[in-house]
C-alpha cells in the first residue's frame, strides 16, 4: 500500500495537469502535441530520471531502497527519500491495528481507510487539493465498514450528510458575508467520509480538534494559507485511537 500511495502521489497530479492543459488547448482551439504521461494504473514502475522499468527485486517496499542505498541501479540517480518515508509511514500507521483483535473484515477496511487518510493528507499538503477519487474511496470504505449492522449504517449515512453539510454551511456563510472562500468543498467531502466512518456523534469532536490544530498551524505559517485536510485526517486518526485508550 505504501508503494501504491507513492505511485499515486507522483503520477496523479502530472496526469491530471496534462488533461487540464489538453482541455484548455481544445477550448482555445490551439494544437496540443504533448505526450500523455502514464496514468496511475498503466505501465510498469520506472525510474523517474532514466525511465528504465524497475524489476521485481527493485520494487520490494523499504528493502529495495535500503539495498540500493537509495539510488537507481541503472543511472545511479538518488531515489527520493519520500518513497521510503511513505512506505515506513504506512507501516507505522497500519501495523498497530493488529493489536486490537478486530475481525479480518474490520482490520482490512480500517487499514484501507488509514491509507486513504495518509494519501489525502500528503496530497492536500502539497497541492491544496483533494481528488474526488480519494474522498470517494474513503466514503466507500467507511460505508462498507458500517454494513455490519443496520444501526451502524444509519448512523454512518447521517454522519456523512452532517459532515458534508457542516463544512458546506461554513463555506457558504463566509462566501455570502465576506466573499472569501474560507474552505474548499474537498474538505466537505473529506468530512463526509470521516462522518461515514464514525457516525454523527464524532463530527463535532473531530471538527473542533482539526480546527484547533489548523489554527495553531495557521498562526505559525508564513504564507497564511494552509491545507485543512491533513488536520481533519489527523483528528480522525486521533479520535479512532482515543476509543481504545
Ligand atoms: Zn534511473
Amino acid at each position: 500500500m505504501g508503494s501504491l500511495i507513492s505511485a499515486f502521489l507522483h503520477r496523479w497530479p502530472i496526469w491530471c495537469e496534462f488533461h487540464w492543459r489538453k482541455e484548455a488547448h481544445s477550448i482555445l482551439e490551439q494544437t496540443f502535441s504533448e505526450k500523455e504521461p502514464p496514468s496511475f494504473t498503466s505501465g510498469r514502475s520506472q525510474c523517474t530520471h532514466c525511465n528504465k522499468p524497475l524489476s521485481a527485486l527493485e520494487l520490494i517496499p523499504i528493502f529495495s531502497f535500503v539495498f540500493l542505498l537509495g539510488k537507481c541501479k541503472h543511472c545511479k540517480t538518488s531515489i527520493g527519500i519520500q518513497y521510503l518515508i511513505l512506505e515506513l509511514a504506512t507501516l507505522i500507521i497500519c501495523l498497530p491495528l493488529l493489536l486490537l483483535n478486530l475481525s479480518i473484515f474490520e482490520t482490512l477496511f480500517i487499514g484501507l481507510i488509514f491509507c486513504c487518510l495518509l494519501t489525502i493528507s500528503v496530497f492536500d499538503f502539497h497541492h491544496q487539493w483533494i481528488p474526488d477519487e480519494l474522498n470517494g474511496l474513503l466514503i466507500l470504505f467507511s460505508l462498507l465498514l458500517s454494513l455490519e449492522s443496520e444501526s451502524l449504517l444509519a448512523s454512518s449515512v447521517y454522519g456523512m450528510l452532517l459532515g458534508y453539510g457542516g463544512i458546506y454551511v461554513i463555506r457558504f456563510t463566509f462566501l455570502k458575508l465576506r466573499n472569501i472562500e474560507i474552505i474548499g468543498l474537498g474538505d466537505a467531502k473529506l468530512l463526509a467520509g470521516i462522518g461515514a466512518w464514525f457516525g454523527v456523534s464524532a463530527i463535532s469532536y473531530i471538527l473542533f480538534l482539526a480546527s484547533t490544530l489548523g489554527l495553531l498551524a495557521f498562526l505559525f505559517h508564513k504564507n497564511r494559507k494552509i491545507a485543512f485536510g491533513p488536520y481533519l485526517c489527523l483528528s480522525a486518526y486521533i479520535f479512532f485511537w482515543n476509543q481504545f485508550i
